[in-house]
């Protein structure tokens, strides 16, 4: 069982199951998101994530057509997004989760659209969109 939480901690979930595919985003959209370089984002299968406590603070934000943003509403940490159109995962922001995990992020993505200013130094494989 892994657990998470939001900055003021109001909201609390908990995932049963491991985390899937996990990418560091740079679109322009989680880098406003998250007001960082990029977003690390691992697929949770939707069945498997709880929020356990905080739901009534959830918000939401359809940032593109067909794609929501939830985040805390009184602290606004950025928590997952979910998409209709794919119900069986949620794409979970994962520097929210307070249970130490050991993965690696498989890639970069969207790299076409990151900040000028942000320069990568590893070895993941790097795609301008998404794969
Ligand atoms: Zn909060
Ligand atoms: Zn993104």
């Amino acid at each position: 069982m892994l657990k998470g939480s939001c900055l003021c901690n109001a909201i609390q979930y908990e995932i049963e199951g491991e985390l899937g595919p996990t990418m560091m985003c740079h679109c322009s959209k989680c880098r406003k998101a998250n007001g960082s370089a990029y977003a690390i984002n691992a697929a949770v299968k939707t069945d498997q994530f709880r929020f356990f406590k905080g739901q009534e603070l959830v918000s939401e934000f359809e940032s593109s057509p067909g794609v929501f943003r939830s985040f805390c509403k009184q602290c606004g940490s950025p928590l997952l997004s979910r998409r209709p159109s794919q119900p069986d995962i949620v794409r979970l922001r994962i520097g929210t989760l307070d249970t130490p995990v050991d993965i690696k992020p498989l890639a970069h993505i969207f790299v076409g659209s990151k900040a000028s200013w942000d320069e990568i130094h590893d070895d993941i494989p790097q795609y301008d969109e998404r794969p």
